[in-house]
């Protein structure tokens, strides 16, 4: 049976969410409150939320925070943190993302990313933030990670949302089951619509899936009739070669069904994140934001009617 009505509810749903920010001004109209669940099928060369990833919590360490106390090492409980020249060390395969060597941290330097939450604790967060929803034309923005990684937690945040009057807007890399995503499409004002690159091998070899699923699902989303912005990461190397701008500008202007398009110049603003998780940062880099501009214009020049802007913010 299909759940597409505002006031039909299941309490109890948990899901996990590895970040709740307030006043955003670049995830949809308005002022706005992002819940970032954890959690993502893709895996971008390029990502800059390195903690979106995976499903599970993890323990990350902040270098430039750590005053080498070692309360750290004391807490932990499964001996997985030890103090080498000041610096703590996390052996991975030990910790359990128990969180006490974060709680134990005078310095914040030591952070849980992720942890499971009701629905009821997000809607209380997000509800602090309604007047300034009311006052900007904002709302709530489900990011990640893929929130329609999580779709019951996720429905259940749109029904209330629905329920209580917020607008909504889901950020999605489009990888998802189609019942879900037609799901939330009865339940979400907006749709922030990623389309990485058009070509499908190109696709596979730097997100780890082909995007056959993903334009599919976009299609049917705009047959529905949903309100969809297609947003574009730009990565130099990655997309903003000629060729994959022309593919992008003959994408759009063959679906008239996309109204706007998003350009979002790609950075390396999540590098501290790779080092506090212990991963290896990629490096490709920031397009230029002339450049970017000049080809959001020659989209438009092909494709009727299409707005299609550079983002001010970052992705
Ligand atoms: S999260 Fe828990 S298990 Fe992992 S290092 Fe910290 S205290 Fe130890
Ligand atoms: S408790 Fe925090 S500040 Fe102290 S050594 Fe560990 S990470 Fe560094």
């Amino acid at each position: 049976m299909r759940r597409d009505e505002a006031d039909v509810t299941e309490p109890g749903v948990t899901g996990r969410v590895f970040d709740v920010q307030r006043f955003s001004l670049h995830d949809g109209p308005g002022i706005r409150t992002v819940v970032f669940l954890k959690g993502c099928p893709l895996r971008c060369a390029w990502c800059a939320n390195p903690e979106s990833q995976r499903p599970d919590p993890q323990i990350a360490w902040f270098a430039n925070l750590c005053v080498g106390c070692g309360r750290c090492a004391e807490a932990c409980p499964r001996g997985a943190v030890t103090i080498d020249g000041g610096r703590p060390l996390t052996d991975r395969r030990l910790c359990a993302a128990c969180g006490r060597c974060a709680a134990a941290c005078p310095r914040q330097a030591r952070r849980l990313m992720g942890c499971s939450v009701s629905v009821d604790e997000v809607m209380q967060e997000v509800r602090r933030d309604a007047p300034f929803f009311r006052r900007s034309g904002g709302g709530v923005t489900f990011s990640g990670g893929e929130p329609l990684s999580q779709p019951l937690f996720l429905l259940e945040c749109l029904r209330r949302c629905r329920r209580w009057g917020y607008h909504t807007a889901v950020e999605t890399c489009g990888y998802a089951r189609w019942d879900d995503l037609e799901e939330a499409a009865g339940l979400t004002d907006l749709f922030l619509f990623d389309i990485k690159l058009v070509d499908p091998l190109r696709h596979e070899r730097l997100t780890g899936v082909r995007n056959e699923l993903i334009v599919d699902n976009l299609e049917r989303l705009l047959a529905l009739g949903a309100a969809v912005v297609v947003r574009v990461p730009v990565l130099p190397g990655v997309n903003d070669d000629r060729e994959s701008m022309r593919a992008l500008g003959e994408f759009v202007a063959g679906r008239p069904a996309v109204r706007t398009v998003e350009l979002l110049p790609g950075h390396e603003l999540g590098a501290h994140k790779y080092a506090a998780l212990d991963l290896a940062a990629p490096t490709f880099g920031a397009p230029l934001r002339e450049r970017l501009v000049s080809d959001a214009a020659e989209i438009e020049r092909g494709a009727h009617g299409v707005e299609c802007r550079v983002a001010q913010g970052l992705s």
